[in-house]
């Protein structure tokens, strides 16, 4: 048995997805009651008095306060929140991209993508969830400080306002594009298993 091969999907008290944690942490956080075990593995690791089944799915005794709040705008957070999983071969079935909202390609590379200002900087556009999308620099410095409507364009990509919880799913969907079994009663399959479409 590879315990490294049994990550712990771990919910918020509310049943929310909030990420995962290594069957290490998430034994941690059961036996010191921050959390309780909701699914198990049949693989078990054993310690000098005892002998743990590894948990499949934990969930915190307390709700995080911040789950459903606005997720921070951090450059980090932006290309979770835009990121679409592409197929990408038999190794690895399906990987991040991203759609650049001015021409509307797929990028796979993340560094030929800059943050667009739908309303310009120069027209007292701000970098906020409201007004920041990711485009092609080629594409963003096309359009310079026109509005969407003077340069004649329509946002290939809807602007994105996610929560905590959002970028948590989209982060575990990235990381497990095929989930464990156990966890699948969790997790929104038809969202989570739906082809993406770019
Ligand atoms: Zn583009």
């Amino acid at each position: 048995m590879l315990v490294s091969e049994n990550p712990c999907l771990a919910l918020a008290a509310d049943f929310t997805p909030e990420g995962f944690l290594p069957w290490r942490d998430a034994l941690t956080s059961v036996i010191s009651k921050r959390a309780y075990v909701v699914e198990e593995y049949d693989a078990s690791v054993a310690s000098p008095s005892r002998r743990f089944r590894l948990p499949a799915i934990i969930a915190r005794r307390s709700q995080s306060a911040t789950l459903h709040r606005p997720a921070a705008f951090t450059r980090a957070n932006v290309f979770l929140a835009y990121s679409v999983l592409v197929p990408d071969g038999r190794a690895r079935p399906r990987r991040a991209a991203w759609k650049c909202a001015l021409c509307g390609e797929i990028e796979h590379d993340m560094s030929a993508l800059t943050f667009e200002h739908v309303v310009p900087r120069s027209r007292g556009g701000l970098s906020t969830w409201s007004n920041i999308a990711l485009a092609h620099a080629s594409c963003n410095h096309k359009k310079g400080a026109r509005t969407l409507a003077e340069a004649g364009l329509t946002l290939h990509v809807p602007l994105r306002r996610p929560t905590n919880r959002d970028l948590a799913t989209l982060r575990l969907r990235t990381q497990f594009p095929t989930p464990p079994q156990a966890w699948r009663t969790y997790l929104d399959l038809v969202y989570w298993t739906s082809p993406i479409d770019p």
